[in-house]
């Protein structure tokens, strides 16, 4: 049997997997009979090992749109079909995704095995919010369509579950109605921790808002970081454009090779930080930007994350209850700028309450950060843990490669009721991944 080389989008760890891959339902019972385990991979854009296994089940074959209501916004498609996709489709008829994480690159199965959240978590929830049911294949060979209404302890654990419920056939969820492709954009400095916090607040009507951090700021600087946020615009914002549903195809870049492991260090990740701030300047800026640059601005370079090297890299997601965000934060922050680690990609955002029994989300602040593998990190993030564990946080598992079974067990409170919905389960094949097998999430 012939193995191919398989990682998801950090690039670590690489392992040596057999790739099977669906085209029809026939395809899933076939394997799912004739295998006892695997995990089900969407488009590998988790970042550590939730879609790696030693055999491996591709669900981008799956790739039908199955219904349309044009009044309603409600879309049935195959778990395959990517976010992408859809967009392409339906946004010329005034049609956009309820929740977008900040590639479009990703399956609506993804979505859901995750529960993706976009920048409007505050407002519009996570896809758990947008999805009316889901279809299953179970490790039985069972399918089973679950929503609020039926099957609904499945449906809770399979929103957050990691692929562990079953393989995610198709799934029917709603899209929201807009006037153009484009963004009212607005964006503004704060200086320090406790200004970006207010401005968060202070933005809370807002649909869309995210924050970049200076993760190497220090002292008085600590925090310093620029609000973004917006809404879809208008067509009277819009009405120089020829189509104001359809913005100018953009060119794509693609990062043509693993760019060597020195080029990332402090020091360009200090200089690259400084800019980003000063560059801004005081004041608020506003402008209509298009939909791509305000929600996938990192998916205009393809394959971008050669950029971390052949080491690979990782990105530790974290979220805080909001009573204790800013202390927690202000802590966590000062130690990974002592530690002199830091991430150029560090985005903090806010959350509304969560769903879903593994689901990440909850109501507080979320902050993410890009690490290259190095000797030094993993030390660095099990201090990061035991900090977010004590402000009574969590880790995303969609962004883990490395968190232990203990502190996974000591921050996911519902992690025992999915257990129980995995046991009632049917017998036969076993979901499960590198992942569920660390955490101990398994039969
Ligand atoms: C640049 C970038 C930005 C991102 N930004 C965000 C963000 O803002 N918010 C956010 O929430 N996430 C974000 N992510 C993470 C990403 O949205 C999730 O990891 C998503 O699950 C990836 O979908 P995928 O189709 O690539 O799934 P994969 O990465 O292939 O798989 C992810 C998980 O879903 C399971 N799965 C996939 N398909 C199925 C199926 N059909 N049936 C059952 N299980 C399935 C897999 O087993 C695995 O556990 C980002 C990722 C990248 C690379």
């Amino acid at each position: 049997v012939e193995t191919t080389e398989l990682s998801n989008w950090g690039n670590y760890p690489r392992i040596q997997a057999l790739m099977e891959e669906a085209q029809t339902i026939r395809d899933v019972k076939a394997h799912v009979d004739s295998t006892e385990a695997s995990i089900v991979r969407g488009n590998g854009r988790c970042y550590g090992d939730s879609a790696s296994a030693p055999v491996v089940l591709s669900a981008l074959g799956l790739d039908k749109y199955l219904h349309f209501d044009d009044t309603t916004g409600s879309l049935t498609c195959q778990a395959g079909v990517l976010l992408a996709d859809v967009i392409e489709t339906f946004l010329p008829r005034g049609w956009f995704p309820m929740i977008s994480p900040g590639t479009k690159f990703i399956t609506i199965g993804g979505a859901i095995a995750a529960d993706v959240h976009g920048k409007n978590h505050h407002a519009e929830g996570s896809f758990y919010h947008c999805t009316d049911w889901v279809e299953l294949m179970l490790g039985s060979g069972e399918v089973v369509r679950c929503s609020r209404h039926q099957h609904s302890e499945l449906f809770e654990a399979t929103f957050g579950g990691m692929g562990l419920t079953g393989m995610i056939l198709a799934a029917s969820f709603h899209l929201k109605r807009v006037e153009s492709a484009y963004i009212s954009f607005e964006s503004e400095r704060a200086s320090n921790l406790d200004e970006i916090f207010d401005a968060f607040e202070r933005s809370a009507s807002w649909t869309y808002s995210m924050a970049w951090i200076d993760c190497l700021a220090r002292g008085k600087d600590l925090g310093r970081s620029i609000l973004m946020r917006g809404e879809h615009a208008k067509v009277a914002d819009v009405a120089n454009r020829a189509n104001p549903l359809l913005p100018k195809k953009k060119l794509q870049a693609t990062m043509p090779f693993y760019f060597p492991d020195f080029a990332l260090n402090e020091l360009s990740i200090k200089a690259f930080n400084w800019q980003m701030y000063h560059r801004h300047g005081k004041g608020t800026k506003r402008f209509i930007q298009d939909f791509d640059s305000f929600f996938y601005p990192l998916d205009a370079i393809l394959r971008w994350n050669r950029l971390y090297g052949r080491r690979g890299f990782t990105q530790y997601q974290f979220v805080l209850p909001l009573a204790t965000s800013r202390e927690g934060l202000r802590d966590i922050l000062t130690t990974i700028s002592d530690a002199g680690l830091g991430s150029f990609l560090a985005v903090l955002k806010l959350f509304g309450a969560g769903r879903g029994m593994l689901s990440f989300p909850m109501e507080g602040y979320t902050l993410a950060l890009d690490f290259p593998i190095t000797p030094q990190l993993f030390p660095l993030l099990d201090k990061l843990d035991t900090k977010v564990l004590q402000y009574g946080g969590r880790i995303y598992l969609a962004k883990d490669v490395r968190m232990s079974k203990e502190v996974f067990w000591a921050s996911y409170p519902e992690a025992e009721a999915f257990m129980k919905v995995i046991q009632s389960l049917p017998k036969g094949h076993r979901f499960a991944s590198l992942q569920s097998e660390r955490l101990g999430l398994h039969l």
